[in-house]
């Protein structure tokens, strides 16, 4: 019975894991003004320093959910694009709050998988830091945003969140590597 359980549970889990991948795979785009006000309609917006909570649909590991024209997204996701831009398909939304519902776009950051496992060990009291790599390809969207926001973060700050060491991450931003992206 106690097994039983536990393979249910277990079952659960994974579909779970799968479904907030899935969403967080998912590409947003063709958001009409009305779908914006929609969507901010769903949201209760609060000072910038609150967490702004998804008063709709949540899914069964407590991200928002918004449906656009039959597809479902996810609401910190939507958040995130509607007011920074893009986010590069490779790339996951984390919540600095660490709330799965709040959609305060001053708390999203985007970062890698590998960034979001991090954060979660961070506060899950143990800390694995992987070695950083002296390469690793980058999406062009990904040496795009880096670039983009080469002000925004130190160059150690740039390569600590996409797993780089620090001299890749300089050759990036001096476009020493990937001078193709512009
Ligand atoms: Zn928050």
């Amino acid at each position: 019975m106690a097994l039983a359980r536990s393979h249910a549970l277990r079952d659960w889990a994974s579909a779970q894991r799968e479904e907030c991948e899935a969403m967080n795979r998912q590409k947003i785009s063709a958001f009409a003004p009305d779908d914006e006000a929609r969507f901010w309609s769903k949201v209760d917006k609060r000072s910038p320093s609150e967490c702004w909570l998804w008063l709709a649909a949540l899914t069964p590991g407590g991200y928002g959910r918004f449906s656009l024209r039959g597809t479902l997204l996810t609401a910190s996701r939507v958040a995130y694009k509607l007011s920074h831009g893009a986010v590069p398909d490779e790339l996951d939304v984390l919540h600095s709050c660490d709330v799965r519902a709040c959609c305060n776009p001053a708390h999203l950051r985007v970062g890698t998988a590998a960034d979001n496992a991090r954060d979660r060990e961070g506060r899950n009291r143990h800390q694995h830091p992987g070695r950083p790599k002296a390469w690793r390809k980058l999406a062009p969207d990904t040496v795009r945003l880096i670039r983009s926001q080469a002000q925004l973060y130190s160059t150690r700050e740039h390569a600590r969140r996409h797993n780089l060491s620090y001299d890749a991450m300089r050759k990036v931003l001096n476009f020493i590597t990937y001078k193709e992206v512009v």
